[in-house]
């Protein structure tokens, strides 16, 4: 199965569905990423606080060595941990990540939370730049990101992150971000994309629009998400579940289906209470 890309503002592209990796780590973490390269995933999303980098890039080598995937298939993804956030800090988190995946180059790296009372995203922004410009970082960008705090970074820098990885799910829409996004030419990635263990599968937008389509309500989800134009993240520790997770480019919804979907949270509610405003995660 090829995946859909999408355009990056770096003049790169990114696969339009990955493959989420927390909370997978050692052996299980490893058959997971395994399965899931084997079902067609080319985006792999991990992070420095997941502690699996070296799961996940053991698993992806294997799958490259075994299957014949050239590297240039595949995107990596990982992120900084706010106690990485003074500039020469960021450099080597993103040096050491590298190493750690066993890659000369990470396709993608992120600010994994801005942690803005500590206040050293800026300086951790700028590392970033500075890991591109090493060529350890191919694309940059940033997660949990807010409309004030993407403006700050890109007006220090002048460097526009290529994405923002954001909570996002059919209880929390995050309208407002998806359009400063699309203003800025910011591709919207979606963390918990499916609404974790608050998914809405037996809702009826979800359940009558997976049923109308003969899909799964998890594949309805998905596919709603691709059509606002997100980049979802599931992740399944189960290969049946990630194959149909995947299996999301043969149908479409149709515009009140998508509505429907769109209504059902309470608009600015967080599902996950998790603000990037006053969030920390160090
Ligand atoms: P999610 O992908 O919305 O949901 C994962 C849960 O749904 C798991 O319990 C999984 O169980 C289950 N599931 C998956 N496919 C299913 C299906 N087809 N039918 C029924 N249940 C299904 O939530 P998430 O794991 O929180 O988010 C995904 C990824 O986003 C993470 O892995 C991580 O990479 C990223 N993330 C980033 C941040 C951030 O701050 N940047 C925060 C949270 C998450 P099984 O494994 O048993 O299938």
């Amino acid at each position: 199965m090829s995946i859909p890309q999408l355009n990056l503002n770096d003049g790169t592209s990114i696969p339009s569905i990955g493959f989420g990796t927390w909370p997978l780590v050692g052996a299980e973490g490893y058959r997971a990423v395994r399965s899931a390269l084997d079902a067609g995933y080319r985006l792999i999303d991990s992070a420095v606080n997941y502690e699996n980098e070296g799961t996940v890039g053991k698993a992806i080598r294997d799958f490259m060595r075994e299957s014949g995937t050239p590297r240039g298939d595949i995107t990596v993804q990982t992120k900084i941990p706010g106690r990485h956030h003074d500039t020469g800090r960021a450099v080597q988190s993103g040096f050491e990540s590298a190493a750690r995946l066993g890659l000369d180059q990470i396709d993608v790296v992120l600010i994994h939370w801005p942690n803005p009372i500590t206040g050293k995203y800026l300086e951790a922004w700028r590392g970033l730049v500075e890991l591109q410009n090493h060529g350890i970082a191919r694309s940059i960008g940033v997660s949990n990101f807010n409309v004030p705090l993407l403006g700050e970074i890109i007006a220090d820098s002048g460097v526009t992150p290529v994405l923002n990885q954001i909570e996002l799910h059919p209880l929390f829409i995050q309208e407002e971000m998806r359009a400063e996004h699309a203003r800025l030419g910011i591709v919207t990635q979606s963390w918990s994309p499916l609404g974790k263990r608050k998914a809405q599968y037996t809702t009826p937008a979800v359940a009558d629009a997976a049923a109308a389509h003969g899909v799964t309500p998890a594949q309805a989800v998905l596919r709603w998400q691709i059509q606002l134009g997100n980049l979802p993240l599931p992740k399944s520790a189960t290969p049946e579940r990630q194959a149909s997770n995947l299996d999301v480019f043969g149908f479409a919804l149709s515009e009140p289906e998508m509505a429907a979907i769109s209504a059902l949270g309470t608009p600015g509610e967080r599902l996950f209470d998790a603000d990037p405003a006053t969030h920390e995660e160090m």
